[in-house]
């Protein structure tokens, strides 16, 4: 029998409460004590969205008997949490994301069944890369607030996302749904992502926490990364998506970290996540990432999921076990044979089901249930989605300013490629979402070019989808229709890349290069035209030493959603101008890389030896020439950098907190309106102990007209000078003169300027 212990309460009042369904008990006794199990009256105080979110869940907790809090513990389904109906919690009903709305089926079934007989179709946004190379964060908060209606619409309470791992391989299967290099950059987009979705009333998730950097054995490999770039690196997102975000919740990664699967780490969740960052939301796990059951509470994992039936039901097919998954750890008989036997404490217990009561509350879900009915993929969601698409698309090379094209003096274009016809909008897993409708960059070229005489041609069968036009025979047919339509038009359009099958969730994207066949045919069509355009169709850089030299033109698109035909047109025929920027530098090759020699572990341990070095910070540091760097992304028009000061110069640090403020000026030097990214970089050149050369400190997106100029300014703050000190176990802003850099990319700097820490005597 388990030991519930009740409050001592003066007999005739106990009894009574017992007895009653009126729990008023006189005196100045706490309201609640002794309630636990007790039928609750319609005003209880819990009941009163008028009270403070705190006090609400203190008398909950405290009707909820031993087996209600532990049954709060683990799913009921496939997506969604458990009720309790006597005390009138609802379930959280979740849905995939973060790209979107992912279709269900039912209430609790595996989520992209491609039979569903129940079609949910959502409006597809652009792939998280996608939208972090518009650096657009007014944008992405509108993404996360259409997300979230379009959640509610559905019926459904919580979002699972936004991704916001950091990209440190070219070759993670799910580099497309991630915000690249920077955990500045992908903290400011996540913090956006999540306070859009927050503001519709859903709850977002932020995931993957932490260091899911990689789908090689997800469930198995250990990452063993150092304090000092945990802090640096691997853990910014998430701290600035709880504390400016506010998020409500946080994912636990399948991985594990310096030994320990993230969901059991107590120095991770319980010392970092809600010590540290002062987290007030819970903690899920990701799809079956538990692996024991008091260590996993008292690490402060405070819902499993999945859980109920559906778990049974995957669990009998043998595939989770097989890939290393676990589940079934936190259901509440497990949970409650722990707390007899105390190796779980009722505090703890209460501190995790106060959590999820806790987002319950103040999500608004316990006063207003989302009840479903609404609409979907409307006009304006659809606006946000092609936008998106549109400023994240990259214009990388432009020679002879073949871009844009002018539509009124070409005759004929050739649109060639495996991802010309078909509508690649995002790479594979939980993220997909099925779309009512799809743009392809045939259709978009089409609708736009009106007039214009377009012809298509295959070029090379796609890696592993029609294994007909993957014969030699096939192959040598296709490049030559390809070749003579390149040949017979004004200007060849060559849309390349991967798809779902290649670049996804639970597999890593086998190598840097593209599929078999796209390397040559984008040759053999420059040779044949030399107006071609290449187009960039993947989430990740690719390899391009076969044929960048000769390509005149090349545009990324990414995983452009629903829209991203639609995108890709506009910004080929100049209706809008490319102000896209790359979030992740573009190696030349794999072996250029940071974490070459150290991907994808050795005996499931993976060493992030490179450390803080990722992505632009090695490159930049280490003097390794990427074929695109950070932040770059030309436009039709140009920009030019000036009047850069910083105020005061000499600054006064020591305890009191002090601002420095950076302000320029930027002008639209072109004829055309555009936008262009200004980023501040933050040069530590005195430290004592190794910093990177340069690290994004600021941003911002400014649009302008023509002959437009516009004044840019930025605050800076102590900890923008910082790194992270392991023996101080703090942020340290070491005395000297910081360079603040001024940049159209990490590599192109246009102007820079001193600021002197100095300490107060
Ligand atoms: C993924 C999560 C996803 C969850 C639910 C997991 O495999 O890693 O990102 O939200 O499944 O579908």
């Amino acid at each position: 029998m388990m030991r519930v212990s009740l409050p001592v309460l003066p007999v005739p009042c106990l009894a009574s409460l017992l007895a009653a369904a009126s729990l008023v008990c006189a005196g100045a006794m706490a309201q609640t004590a002794g309630l636990a199990g007790v039928p609750v009256p319609a005003n209880a105080p819990y009941k009163n969205a008028n009270d403070p979110p705190d006090q609400r869940v203190a008398d909950l907790l405290a009707r909820m008997t031993l087996e209600e809090k532990a049954t709060l513990l683990s799913g009921a389904g496939w997506m969604e949490s458990a009720a309790i109906e006597r005390l009138g919690i609802p379930a959280i009903k979740m849905a995939d994301g973060p790209l979107g709305v992912r279709s269900w089926l039912g209430s609790s079934a595996i989520t992209s069944a491609a039979n569903a007989p129940m079609k949910v179709e959502t409006t597809s946004f652009p792939s998280g890369v996608a939208m972090a190379a518009t650096w657009d964060t007014e944008l992405v908060e509108r993404e996360g607030q259409a997300i979230g209606q379009e959640v509610k619409a559905l019926g459904r309470d919580m979002i699972l996302g936004p991704t916001v791992n950091i990209n440190r391989v070219p070759l993670w299967g799910r580099n497309f749904e991630g915000y690249g290099e920077d955990p500045y950059l992908a903290g400011r987009l996540g913090v956006a992502y999540v306070k859009g979705v927050q503001s519709e009333g859903v709850i977002p998730s932020v995931k993957h926490f932490a260091a899911n950097n990689e789908e090689f054995e997800r469930h198995r490999i250990d990452a063993q990364i150092d304090e000092r770039t945990l802090h640096e690196i691997y853990f910014p997102a998430f701290k600035a998506a709880v504390q400016e975000g506010n998020a409500w919740t946080v994912m636990s990664a399948y991985n594990l970290l310096n030994g320990v699967h993230c969901a059991e780490s107590k120095p991770l969740l319980t010392d970092i996540l809600k010590g540290e960052f002062g987290f007030k939301g819970f903690v899920i796990s990701d799809w079956g990432s538990t692996y024991s059951t008091a260590a996993t509470v008292n690490a402060g994992m405070d819902l499993e999921m999945l859980g109920g039936p559906p778990m049974v039901t995957w669990a009998s097919t043998g595939q989770p076990q097989a890939a290393g998954n676990g589940w079934g750890w936190l259901s509440a008989d497990k949970v409650l044979a722990e707390v007899k036997s105390g190796h779980i404490t009722e505090a703890t217990l209460d501190d995790n089901v106060g959590r999820i009561l806790r987002v319950i509350f103040v999500s608004g879900l316990f006063d207003h249930p989302h009840a479903g009915g609404g609409e979907v993929d409307t006009p304006a969601q659809r606006a946000v989605a092609l936008q998106g698409a549109t400023e994240g698309i990259v214009l990388l090379k432009n020679a002879g300013s073949l871009l844009p094209l002018d539509a009124t003096k070409i005759h004929s274009i050739a649109v060639i490629g495996p991802n010309a016809a078909v509508a690649r909008t995002g790479g594979g897993g939980s993220s997909l979402v099925r779309p009512r409708y799809v743009i392809s960059p045939l259709d978009g070229i089409r609708e736009r070019a009106k007039g214009v005489d377009v012809r298509y041609a295959l070029g090379a069968g796609m890696e592993r989808e029609d294994a007909s036009l993957n014969t030699p025979e096939a192959s040598a047919r296709l490049l030559k229709e390809a070749v003579d339509a390149a040949a017979a038009a004004d200007v060849a359009v060559v849309v390349v890349g991967r798809y779902p099958k290649l670049e996804g969730e639970s597999f890593d994207v086998k190598t840097m290069d593209l599929p078999t066949g796209q390397d040559d045919l984008i040759e053999a069509v420059e040779k044949a035209n030399p107006h071609t355009i290449v187009v960039l169709n993947t989430g990740d850089p690719v390899t391009m030493t076969k044929w960048i030299d000769q390509t005149p033109a090349l545009l990324d698109m990414w995983y452009g959603g629903q829209e991203g035909g639609n995108a890709l047109a506009a910004i080929l025929f100049g209706d809008a101008n490319p102000s896209g920027k790359l979030p992740v530098s573009f190696p030349k090759k794999f072996e250029d890389s940071p974490a070459y020699g150290n991907y994808p572990g050795v005996n499931l341990k993976v060493n992030y030896a490179e450390g803080i070095y990722v992505g632009y910070r090695y490159y930049d540091t280490k003097n390794v020439a990427p074929l695109f760097p950070f932040g770059f992304g030309l436009s039709y028009t140009s920009f030019a950098y000036s009047g850069l000061k910083v105020t005061p110069e000499r600054w006064v640090g020591g305890e009191v907190p002090v601002d420095a403020h950076v302000s320029l000026r930027v002008k639209n030097s072109g004829s055309r309106a555009g936008a262009e990214v200004v980023q501040l970089y933050v040069h530590d050149g005195h430290s004592k102990i190794d910093r990177p050369v340069r690290e994004l400190k600021r941003f911002q997106r400014v649009e302008l007209k023509p002959g437009e100029t516009r004044r840019v300014e930025f605050d800076l703050d102590r900890t923008d000078l910082s790194y992270w000190s392991p023996d101080k176990k703090t942020w340290v802003a070491e005395p000297g003169t910081f360079e603040i850099q001024i940049g159209s990319s990490s590599r192109d700097i246009r102007l820079h300027a001193p600021l002197k820490l100095q300490e107060e005597k």
